[in-house]
């Protein structure tokens, strides 16, 4: 049973239970689909039934952000907490150095997933992190053909949503890998060239805040959070 947030449903799980189920998953023939909605993706597949449909499929579905577990609380059906994609991405990474899993990257400008490969090699010693592609690729052939010898069970697929969501659902099953997983601006981060809100922000809840001061563009975004917030208090009072 999933929760649904204003038309999107999510895993009540905590970040360890669904690392658990992501590696169940790796035990079962693929593909299989994560995906991490925050509240602006929720907004997105409010207007894009495609895009909705594609995450109601989904093996695992993540809140990624404080602003869907609060439309949780308002809408009277609490989450058990939020589930960053950074730190899902992270728990994963060190499972997958104890048991060998395969993680291929895939996104981000040229050489960004280069220099996230070699900082999380450093950053999990045994990860097995077996091939990187950039994300503005305009031929899905090569890069599926590059997983595909790569022999990757995991793939992380940080194209931003809902392309990287619709990109793995269209060539998830080619790839042959077992787990694809959305991470949005993941390797960003993991290269280095974005940082994440020191831990203080996080714990407060207040990572958009953090990440809209320091990238001044993504203003624009997170304005639409009230919105959400507020279409998740009138269903509420509609008794939705
Ligand atoms: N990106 C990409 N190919 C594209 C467009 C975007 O690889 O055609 C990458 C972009 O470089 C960035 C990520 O996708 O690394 C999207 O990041 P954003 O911060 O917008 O995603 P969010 O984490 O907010 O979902």
């Amino acid at each position: 049973m999933r929760t649904d947030i204003l038309g999107v449903g999510f895993d009540q799980v905590t970040l360890d239970q669904a690392v658990d189920r992501a590696m169940a998953l790796l035990e079962q023939d693929g593909p299989h689909l994560v995906v991490t909605p925050n509240a602006e993706i929720v907004q997105q597949a409010r207007s894009d039934p495609e895009f909705a449909a594609l995450i109601a499929g989904a093996d695992l579905v993540l809140p990624d952000g404080v602003g869907v577990v609060y439309a949780a609380r308002i809408l009277g059906r609490p989450l058990p907490g939020r589930v960053p994609g950074a730190d899902f991405a992270g728990a994963l990474m060190a499972r997958l150095a104890r048991t060998g899993g395969r993680l291929f990257l895939l996104g981000a400008k040229p050489g960004v997933a280069q220099l996230a490969a070699q900082r999380l090699q450093a950053q999990y010693p045994g990860l097995n992190l077996c091939g990187t592609h950039d994300g503005y690729f305009q031929q899905d052939e090569p890069v599926v053909q590059a997983i595909r010898e790569a022999r990757a069970d995991v793939v992380f697929v940080c194209l931003g949503a809902p392309r990287q969501e619709k990109w793995a659902a269209a060539h998830g099953g080619q790839t042959g890998a077992r787990l694809l997983v959305g991470l949005g601006g993941s390797l960003d981060v993991f290269s280095g060239q974005v940082a994440r809100a020191p831990e203080g922000w996080q714990r407060l809840g207040l990572e958009w805040l953090y990440r809209a001061i320091r990238q001044p563009a993504r203003f624009k975004r997170v304005a639409k959070l009230p919105l959400f917030l507020g279409r998740a208090v009138g269903a509420r009072l509609r008794g939705k």
